[in-house]
């Protein structure tokens, strides 16, 4: 079996992939709630790690599909990708939602019901799995996330932002946007009003019998509060490609190695961001993929490479100005703290930077500032405009 922290290269990738569409894909639409604890039983792709850092790529994954299926027979896993490709959307218009994340947790208590809860401590038997669940392996089924928010923030009454924020620590698949988004979305504060409740019932069903905690659960839902953030839109403007680059900077949230161009210089992150909390698994993970990506473009670039670190400030200087690069271009991070820790390594660098949207993001995110399903019924379209019958076909 491939671990999926072990998905670090596009090879590995496609091939997690291939196995998926070749055993799973046709029953994923009836199977995909279903936690039986093991990721070779369940009826999902487990490919989100390396999405997340575009090892593949969701164009990449479209065109497999859609090169091999019908489009009605893999509606479901198109939708459900599209889910991923709505949070980034949304939270890129309304990145206020990240900055008071972020000034909740600075603000808020560590007590002694935060401590029982992230050392499996609850008694709560299927959440105390899933606390170990996700410690030991990175991962966690979706509708086991969707449970344990919902117990974390109905029974045991616990911020939804110190949830948040330990999944941001442990899972491997860890982003801004889907983790913050769906924590907000199971508290109710989404779509307003509509919160999700985790039932023993449920849970007993969906977890193939291994769980029934009867009694144990929140039967109501606290309500909890906002507050209202304006949206507005600042990438309209992006391209996704230009003609002549100079020098291109590689970071740890875009691994693509399709989005590299033909440059002069390549600025290559070395190492994981590490001013961002992480469990070790998840450090080794990015590590382990940006290593083998550097691999693969030593062998296949002629540009000259320079690896960095974000704290490598002087050195970075030094080199833009004595090959005077007079800009630098990079894929565009996404709502975050590489973004914002790009934009700040840019001034002190003095040099011009610029920004390149993936073609997907570039259609699909105008529509997602409202709710997913607005965006639902434009997938098809965007498909077709994404991927010509020749691309197909190839
Ligand atoms: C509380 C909570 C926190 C979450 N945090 C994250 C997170 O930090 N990072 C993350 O990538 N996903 C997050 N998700 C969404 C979802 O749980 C994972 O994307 C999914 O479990 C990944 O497993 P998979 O690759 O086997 O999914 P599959 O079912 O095989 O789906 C294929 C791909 O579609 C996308 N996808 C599927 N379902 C969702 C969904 N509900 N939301 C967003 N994208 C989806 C993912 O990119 C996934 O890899 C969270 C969900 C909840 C309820």
């Amino acid at each position: 079996m491939q671990l999926i922290k072990n998905i670090t290269t596009y090879n590995h990738a496609e091939g997690l992939l291939d196995k998926f569409l070749a055993d799973k894909v046709k029953r994923y639409g009836q199977m995909r709630n279903f936690d039986f604890g093991n990721i070779e039983k369940n009826f999902v792709s487990g490919l989100s790690p390396a999405i997340n850092k575009r090892i593949i790529s969701e164009h990449q994954i479209a065109s497999r599909l859609l090169q091999n299926y019908e489009y009605t027979d893999v509606e479901k896993f198109i939708e459900q990708l599209c889910w991923r490709t709505y949070w980034k959307g949304y939270l890129e218009h309304y990145s206020q939602i990240w900055d008071s994340y972020i000034k909740d947790l600075e603000a808020l208590e560590r007590d002694a019901d935060l401590a029982a809860a992230i050392n499996a401590k609850t008694g709560i038997k299927c959440f105390d799995h899933w606390v170990e669940e996700l410690i030991e392996t990175g991962h966690l089924h979706n509708h086991s996330r969707m449970w344990f928010a919902s117990i974390w923030v109905f029974t045991l009454e616990l911020p939804w932002q110190l949830g948040a924020s330990f999944f941001m620590e442990n899972l491997l698949d860890a982003d801004c946007a889907s983790n913050t988004l769906s924590w907000r979305w199971v508290s109710g504060l989404h779509t307003k009003g509509k919160n999700y409740l985790a039932s023993p019932s449920n849970i007993k069903k969906f977890t193939g019998q291994r769980f029934e905690p009867t009694g144990q659960l929140a039967t109501k839902a606290k309500p909890i509060t906002t507050d209202d953030y304006t949206g507005s839109y600042i990438h309209s403007e992006k391209i996704n490609k230009v003609k002549d680059i100079q020098c291109y900077m590689i970071h740890e949230n875009d691994l693509s190695y399709e989005q590299i161009p033909n440059c002069e210089f390549l600025l290559i992150q070395k190492y994981n961001f590490g001013m961002i909390e992480r469990s070790a698994i998840v450090k080794k993970f990015i590590d382990d993929a940006l290593k083998n990506l550097q691999i693969e473009i030593k062998k296949r670039s002629p540009a000259k490479i320079v690896f960095f670190t974000f704290d490598e400030r002087k050195k970075l200087k030094a080199f833009i100005e004595k090959n005077r690069i007079s800009k630098i271009y990079s894929s565009y991070p996404t709502v975050g703290p590489i973004e914002k820790e790009l934009e700040d390594l840019f001034t002190v660098l003095t040099v011009k930077h610029e920004y390149l949207l993936s073609s997907w993001d570039q259609l699909f995110w105008p529509h997602t500032s409202k709710g997913y399903f607005k965006l639902r019924t434009k997938i098809p379209a965007i498909l077709n405009t994404l991927f010509t019958r020749k691309e197909l076909d190839a």
